[in-house]
């Protein structure tokens, strides 16, 4: 008997939508996107064959560091959309696991952890923030506090698909404001599911240091070639 269907994204927020996901989880175990192996929706033998992307330094920016977990491509790339569009929440924690490993390759010492924020309206078309479920499973790993209202998106934007790099930075400038009483002196990781150019990333950056952050390490789980 196959397994049912996931129940839609913008249900995926809810009590009932957890209940539901373990209830089919024991039914129906979950099985490695990549490998097909039975227990996880990702497993630990398949992450590890990954490689990390290198880090890159920009002392310049607003960023001062930018890390990636993994590449944008196969089973990963699958795992991503699968968290952002199918609503497999479980797999927050096993990518965050990720990023951390990815991280503990950096030397910056990390004071909180702050996600990239959706816009009020798609936060209500999805149900929930994928880059903040990575946030959120992130802090539990690294033992850092996350701040779940240190930034906002002030405006909608358009998706930054099929856009270059100066036209991706044009339609997120100005597009985050940040809470200066949550981030105020802090040296932060900003979380992102995939990042292109940066150009989103890097936007929220300057917020944030608009808002009197210090330095902001962005951190994603996949980096995706601009073709
Ligand atoms: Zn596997």
């Amino acid at each position: 008997m196959p397994r049912p269907a996931p129940l839609p994204a913008r249900e995926a927020g809810n009590l009932f939508y957890a209940l539901w996901q373990s209830a089919l989880d024991f039914f129906f175990p979950p099985h490695c996107l990549a490998c097909g192996r039975i227990g996880s929706r990702y497993c630990p033998h398949c992450l590890a064959e990954l490689p990390f992307p290198p880090i890159h330094c920009t002392p310049e920016d607003a960023l001062c560091l930018y890390v990636a977990a993994a590449p944008f491509e196969g089973a990963l790339r699958d795992a991503i959309h699968a968290l952002k569009y199918e609503g497999v929440r479980q797999l927050a924690p096993i990518l965050a696991g990720r990023m951390a490993e990815a991280f503990a390759q950096c030397d910056f010492q990390a004071q909180a952890i702050v996600a990239l924020p959706l816009h009020s309206q798609r936060l209500a078309q999805r149900g929930y923030n994928q880059s903040a479920l990575l946030a959120q499973a992130l802090a539990t790993h690294l033992k850092l506090p996350y701040l779940p209202q240190a930034a906002q998106r002030i405006r909608h934007t358009a998706p930054q698909v099929g856009l270059n790099r100066q036209e991706r930075a044009a339609n997120v400038a100005g597009a985050f404001q940040a809470d200066p009483e949550s981030v105020r002196g802090l040296r932060l990781i900003l979380v992102d599911d995939v990042v292109t150019t940066g150009a989103t990333l890097r936007a929220c950056a300057e917020a944030l240091r608009r808002a009197g952050a210090t330095e902001i390490c962005g951190l994603s789980v996949a980096v995706a070639i601009l073709h």
